[in-house]
């Protein structure tokens, strides 16, 4: 559903992001995380086609990017960790508004649902900006869900929410999985990221070191055997002497 080959994105002397390339099947949940500047914004923003890779393939279900951003991005729907929402639109009209602008009239229908959903429902005719950091995330996460996307892409999703809005928001994410939807979900959460995801990019200065399940990658470094991901993690990235909380 996502396939990416050779992802390069190149900011004047800086590579941020060198020959990246992987792929995330229908129902996957692929845990992409990193340091602080590794390169996980900078892959999620080329495969929302926000920004133009240096050099690299991205395929959204089965469209080619390049060639066909269109079909590519409405097969997708990306929720950045700063949501952008517009501050005189209602979280209903934000919702009709995305109905419209996927030309999918006939998920209007769903709104009532995908606000409850996200316990949104008693907000639906507040405008964005008399919302909580929280509820803002969540009309984000709502908008991109509506138009029932075969790719989510979501950076950092449980910023801001509350403990039964996170029980809640992994619900979600996994029921999208399941349903069929492909994932790419980058958080510095580790425990979330095992707990929701099926497999790990992990990268490293733009690079990737690791990819797979975390046995998968233990099992390529036995001092790793049997170590959950934040060692791996510490491990992989040249951090592995930061000592244990
Ligand atoms: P974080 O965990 O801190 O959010 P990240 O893994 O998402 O980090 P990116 O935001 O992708 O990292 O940044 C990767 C590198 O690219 C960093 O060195 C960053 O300074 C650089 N970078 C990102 N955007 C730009 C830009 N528009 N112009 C120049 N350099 C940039």
């Amino acid at each position: 559903m996502i396939e990416v080959r050779d992802l390069t994105k190149v900011y004047g002397a800086l590579t941020a992001v060198q020959g990246l390339s992987f792929s995330v099947a229908a129902g996957e949940i692929l845990g992409l995380v990193g340091p602080n500047g590794a390169g996980k914004t900078t892959t999620l923003r080329s495969l929302a086609g926000i920004i133009r890779p240096t050099r690299g393939e991205i395929r959204i279900a089965a469209h080619d990017l390049a060639q066909d951003p269109i079909r590519a991005k409405g097969a997708l729907a990306f929720i950045p960790d700063e949501p952008q929402l517009f501050d005189y639109l209602t979280v209903g009209e934000h919702l009709r508004f995305t109905a419209r602008l996927y030309r999918q009239p006939e998920t209007v229908a769903d709104i009532p649902a995908m606000l409850a959903e996200l316990e949104l429902s008693d907000k639906a005719d507040s405008l964005a900006s008399e919302l909580s950091r929280g509820m803002r995330q969540k009309l984000a996460i709502a908008c991109g869900l509506l138009h029932r996307p075969a790719v989510l892409m979501l950076d950092e999703p449980l910023t801001g929410l509350d403990p039964l809005g996170i029980r809640r928001m992994k619900r979600t994410i996994a029921a999208r999985a399941q349903a069929g939807t492909a994932v790419i979900l980058s958080s510095h959460l580790l425990p979330l990221v095992e707990e929701l995801c099926t497999r790990v990019l992990i990268i490293h200065r733009g690079e990737r070191v690791a990819y797979g399940t975390t046995a998968e990658i233990a099992a390529d470094r036995p001092d790793l055997a049997g170590r959950g991901l934040e060692e791996i993690f510490l491990s992989l990235t040249g951090q592995g002497d930061a000592p244990s909380p």
